[in-house]
């Protein structure tokens, strides 16, 4: 066989850490990217708002895994050859410090996208990868055993590529037919549904209340097993923020069977209904001559106050002392399960992952390599594996391209 000749399909993040991890092993092997578009990189320079949350603070793997409702098992060893720690020393090393937010966002020290897409392209050059864009694959064929290359990747173009192992690192696509290219293969596709996304809830009154947050609310979906947590924030279509998110990662394919109209109960405060009860009952006995709208709830919002009253049609005019008990049992309901019926999905900030792609059984995770194709190799969003909002896509980015090149390098 010829030497090595690694054609890497897809110019993201994971492609290109592909190529670098591979050269840096083995600055012999011949690598190509190749890119349908004329753009590189071209999510990573929009990610995080612009800012690039290249990983998450995470340091032990079993913590970094809770954050994964795609992929978790077969991360375990990767994370373990590739964790967070190695991701920070690696931009580091290369000049790249990166600073971790409160809530455990890492970013670069320049809060900007560009210093990450430019180091990964500027230590591409560096280290000798070819780059081939406005390349579209079409089809990917294998070659006869005895030949010098076991592939031919051939482009819309008509022209062609030869190379000995193929890398698949071409993101995650909307619709099962634009798998064909791997498909064909006899590559089994687990079908794609969004994840991250936000509700989108008919409701005039909430929309009014665009801006208001809580800081740490549960969302419990009506016939879904798990209940979320953390951030809740009201937007000018329904409900975003952590909790949300968090909740349309793991049920995103129940959500999709549902067609994206169920029912999310909300929590407010994320107390259980003993402690809100207690927490409202002080309130009212420490003031049982104010009116009831005129009440605090450390952690409701004055608007969001007055919006959980109407929702639970309590009397606003009434003093504290004098709420009936079906009034406080109202609120209570409202203020530990206020339900809103979502009706379709919105994209966050248009940060959004898929859900499906290559069925995992499929890969051996300590090479990446499609165990029923030899020479054929996946990284990145292409697999079916997602995590949520944080760094955490980028982070399996990150380590299941390293894990290829550790395997293609040798
Ligand atoms: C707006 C936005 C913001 C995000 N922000 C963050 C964040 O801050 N942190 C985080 O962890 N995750 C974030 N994500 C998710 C993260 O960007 C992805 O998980 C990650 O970029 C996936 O990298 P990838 O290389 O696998 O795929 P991609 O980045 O999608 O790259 C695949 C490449 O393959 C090319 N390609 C596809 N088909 C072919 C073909 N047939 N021939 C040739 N080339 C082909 C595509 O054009 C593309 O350039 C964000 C996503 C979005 C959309």
């Amino acid at each position: 066989m010829k030497d090595k000749r690694v054609v890497i399909i897809g110019a993201g993040a994971a492609g290109y850490f592909t190529a670098i991890r591979l050269k840096e092993l083995n600055p012999q092997v011949d690598v190509l990217i190749v890119e349908k578009t004329g753009k590189t990189l071209a999510k990573v320079r929009i990610s995080g708002g612009g800012r690039c949350n290249v990983t998450h603070d995470c340091k032990k793997v079993s913590d970094l895994l809770l954050h994964y409702p795609r992929g978790k098992s077969f991360l375990k060893k990767i994370f373990h050859d590739w964790s967070v720690q190695h991701t920070v020393d690696w931009f580091e090393s290369n000049g790249v410090p990166l600073k971790t937010e409160g809530d455990g966002r890492m970013f670069p020290e320049s809060d900007s996208s560009e210093t990450i897409a430019q180091l990964l392209e500027w230590k591409a050059k560096k280290l000798g990868v070819g780059l081939r864009t406005n390349a579209s694959v079409v089809t990917i064929v294998k070659l006869p055993s005895e030949g010098a290359y076991r592939w031919q990747i051939n482009f819309n173009t008509g022209s062609s590529e030869m190379a000995t192992d193929v890398v698949l690192a071409v993101g995650g696509f909307s619709k099962e037919s634009q798998y064909n290219i791997i498909s064909h293969l006899g590559v089994a596709i687990v079908p794609p549904v969004p994840s991250l996304f936000t509700f989108n809830i008919p409701d005039a009154t909430l929309h009014a209340l665009h801006g208001v947050s809580v800081q740490d609310a549960k969302v419990k979906l009506v016939g879904y097993p798990e209940s979320y947590t953390g951030p809740l924030l009201v937007t000018h279509w329904g409900l975003s923020g952590p909790a949300v998110l968090k909740t349309s990662a793991w049920a995103a394919r129940w959500m999709n069977e549902k067609a994206y109209c169920t029912t999310a109960l909300v929590s407010w405060l994320n107390l259980s209904e003993d402690g809100m009860r207690e927490m409202l009952r002080d309130v009212l006995a420490a003031n049982p001559k104010k009116r009831i709208d005129n009440l605090t709830l450390e952690g409701i919002p004055r608007r969001l106050w007055d919006y959980i009253l109407k929702r639970a049609e309590t009397p606003l005019t009434k003093m504290a002392a004098d709420l009936s008990k079906f009034e406080f049992n109202k609120l209570i309901e409202n203020l530990c399960r206020m339900p809103f019926d979502t009706d379709g999905r919105t994209m966050f900030k248009e940060e959004f992952v898929t859900a499906g792609g290559i069925d995992l059984e499929q890969v051996n995770p300590k090479t990446m390599e499609i165990k029923q194709v030899p020479g054929l190799y996946a990284t990145g969003e292409v697999l079916d594996i997602d995590g949520v909002t944080g760094g955490f896509n980028f982070q399996a980015a990150w380590a299941t391209a390293a894990t290829a090149a550790r395997a293609l390098a040798n």
